[in-house]
C-alpha cells in the first residue's frame, strides 16, 4: 500500500496526537519578531520563546507540520535545486516538540517506533547518527532499541550539535538516514561521499540539554527539551517508493501541470523540477505577505520568480505561464493550507506583474549572455556583462550563475562588485550636479537589510544583501 503525502500528514498528526500531542498549525513563513531570520525554516522557530522559558503554554508536548522556506541566510537550499533528489526552497517539516517534558529515550523511541511500527520502514534501512560525545543517546539506540552498532555513527561536527545562537539552549542531535540503495551515488554520513542522494537524512531530533554562556561554559538545563524535524516530502518519497522528491504524487502532478503550460514533453527534464518547486515557495511566501522587491525578503522572491520564468524560456515557454500553476498548486496543498486556496487570485496577480515586467527584458538578456558564453575565452564571464545583465535585463547575480553553471562556467563576482561601485559613484557625482539619475539606475543598490549579514556571518547572505 503507497500512501499519498497527504495521508502522511494526518498519519504523523495522528500518531502524536494520540500519545498527548497539542496540534499546533504552521506559523507564517515570515517570522514572528524575530528579524534575525530571514523566513521560517524549522518548526521549532514558532516555539522558540517557549524553549528560552520566556513564554508559557498551556501545553508541554506539541506536533506540527510547519511550511518552511530556506532560500537564504543560514540555511540556504536555493542552488540545491534542481541538483540534488532531497532539497526544496519550500517544504513541510513535520515535527513533535517537548517542552521540559520527554527527553531523550522517548524521543528516540517515538522516531523510531513511528517509522517501524507505524509507517512500516524495513529496519536494515535505516542507519542512525549521534554526537560523537553523546554515549547516552548511542547506548538507548544500541541497547533500548536494538540497532546493530554498525549503523549508529559517530558524528564531530557542528551537523550533529544543534543551538539556538551563540548563547542560550543547546544539545547534540541524532539523525536518521534511509539507504535508497547501491545503485545511486553517495555514502553514508561522516564519509566523503555523504552529499550523494544514496543516504538521505529523513529525521532529525535535537536534544536540548545544555544552556551556554557567555563565557563558553555549558550549564544543563535544569528541564530538557526535545525539538525534531522530519521533511515531509521527503519520507513521502520512500513510502511511495521514489528516490527523488520530485516524483512523489504532489511533485508529479506540479510537474505536470508545469509541463503543460509551457509545452514541454518530457517530465523528467531539470527546469520541470525547478519550476514545481518554485511555484510552492513563490506563492506560499505570496500567500504570507512577502512582496516583490528590491532589498531582504521581497529581494529573495523576486530572484526565485526570475529564476522560475528563466526555466520555463528554457523550455520554449511563448508567453507568461508561472502564475498559471498557482491552481495546481491550490489543488494540491489548498486543503492542507486554506489560506492558499483563499489567496489564490492576489498570488496569480503578484506573480504575473512580476513576470510580465521581467519578460520584457528577458530575451534580450538571454541573447547577451548566450553570445557572451560562446564566445568566452576562459571560464568566467567578466563583470561588466553580469552588470550589465544586472543592470539592463534585470537578472539577479544568483539567475546569471544558475545559468553559467549549466555551461560549466562562472561569473567574475569581484568584477561585477567592482561595476556595482563603479555605478553608485558616478550615481552621486551625478546628483552632487544635480542631474536627475532616476532613470537610468533601475534598483535600489542600497539596503536597510544588513541584519541577516550580521547574524548568519556568511558571504551568500552579502552577496544577497549587495544587490
Ligand atoms: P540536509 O543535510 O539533507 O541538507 P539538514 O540537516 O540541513 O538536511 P535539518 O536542518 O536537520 O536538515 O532539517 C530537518 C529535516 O528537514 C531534515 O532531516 C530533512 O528531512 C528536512 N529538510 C531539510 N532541508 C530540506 C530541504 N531543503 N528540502 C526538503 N526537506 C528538507
Ligand atoms: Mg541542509
Ligand atoms: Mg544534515
Ligand atoms: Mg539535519
Amino acid at each position: 500500500m503507497t500512501f499519498s503525502t497527504a495521508d502522511i500528514r494526518q498519519k504523523f498528526f495522528d500518531y502524536f496526537s494520540q500519545r498527548g500531542h497539542q496540534h499546533v498549525a504552521s506559523s507564517s513563513l515570515v517570522p514572528a519578531d524575530d528579524p534575525t531570520l530571514l523566513f521560517t525554516n524549522a518548526g521549532m522557530n514558532q516555539f522558540k520563546d517557549v524553549f528560552l522559558g520566556a513564554e508559557k503554554r498551556s501545553y508541554t508536548r506539541a506536533v506540527s507540520s510547519q511550511r518552511c522556506v530556506r532560500a537564504g541566510g543560514k540555511h540556504n537550499d536555493l542552488e540545491n535545486v534542481g541538483y540534488t533528489a532531497r532539497h526544496h526552497t519550500f517544504f513541510e517539516m513535520l515535527g513533535n516538540f517537548s517542552f521540559g517534558d520527554y527527553f531523550k529515550k522517548e524521543a528516540i523511541e517515538f522516531a523510531w517506533n513511528f517509522l517501524t511500527d507505524e509507517l512500516k520502514l524495513p529496519k536494515d534501512k535505516l542507519l542512525v547518527t549521534v554526537y560523537s560525545e553523546d554515549d547516552e543517546a548511542f547506548d538507548i539506540w544500541e541497547n533500548h532499541i536494538g540497532v546493530p552498532k554498525d549503523k549508529i555513527i559517530r558524528i564531530s561536527t557542528s551537523d550533529n550539535f544543534w543551538s539556538m545562537g551563540d548563547t542560550g539552549p543547546c544539545g547534540p542531535c541524532s539523525e536518521i538516514f534511509y539507504d535508497h540503495g547501491e545503485h545511486i551515488w553517495g555514502g553514508p554520513p561522516g564519509t566523503p561521499e555523504e552529499d550523494g542522494d544514496r543516504f538521505i537524512e529523513i529525521w532529525n531530533l535535537v536534544f536540548m540539554q545544555y544552556n551556554r554562556q557567555a563565557d563558553g561554559t555549558m550549564e544543563p538545563l535544569p528541564k530538557p527539551s526535545i525539538d525534531t524535524g522530519m521533511g515531509l516530502e521527503r519520507i513521502s518519497a520512500i513510502l511511495q517508493h521514489v528516490h527523488s522528491n520530485y516524483e512523489i504524487d504532489l511533485f508529479a502532478n506540479l510537474i505536470k501541470a508545469a509541463a503543460q503550460v509551457v509545452g514541454a514533453e518530457d517530465l523528467s527534464n531539470k527546469s520541470l523540477r525547478v519550476i514545481a518547486d518554485h511555484i510552492r515557495s513563490c506563492s506560499f511566501l505570496i500567500c504570507d505577505g512577502v512582496m516583490p522587491g528590491n532589498e531582504g525578503r521581497g529581494y529573495v522572491l523576486r530572484r526565485i520568480i526570475r529564476r522560475a520564468v528563466r526555466h520555463g524560456y528554457q523550455l520554449g515557454a511563448k508567453d507568461i505561464f508561472f502564475f498559471k500553476l498557482v491552481g495546481a498548486l491550490v489543488v494540491e496543498m489548498g486543503q492542507a493550507y486554506p489560506e492558499l486556496a483563499d489567496q489564490q487570485p492576489v498570488i496569480e496577480k503578484v506573480l504575473r506583474v512580476e513576470e510580465e515586467q521581467f519578460s520584457k527584458t528577458l530575451a534580450r538578456g538571454m541573447a547577451m549572455l548566450q553570445d557572451t558564453i560562446a564566445n568566452l575565452d576562459g571560464k568566467t564571464i567578466p563583470g561588466d556583462v553580469v552588470f550589465k545583465l544586472y543592470d539592463t535585463y534585470g537578472f539577479p547575480t544568483d539567475l546569471t550563475n544558475d545559468i553559467a553553471r549549466e555551461h560549466d562556467v562562472e561569473i567574475d563576482e569581484e568584477g561585477f562588485k567592482k561595476a556595482m561601485q563603479q555605478q553608485r559613484q558616478r550615481a552621486q557625482q551625478a546628483s552632487q550636479f544635480g542631474a536627475d539619475y532616476n532613470n537610468t539606475i533601475k534598483v535600489e543598490h542600497e539596503t536597510r537589510f544588513t541584519g541577516y549579514e550580521q547574524v548568519e556571518g556568511q558571504a551568500t547572505v552579502l552577496e544577497l544583501i549587495v544587490n
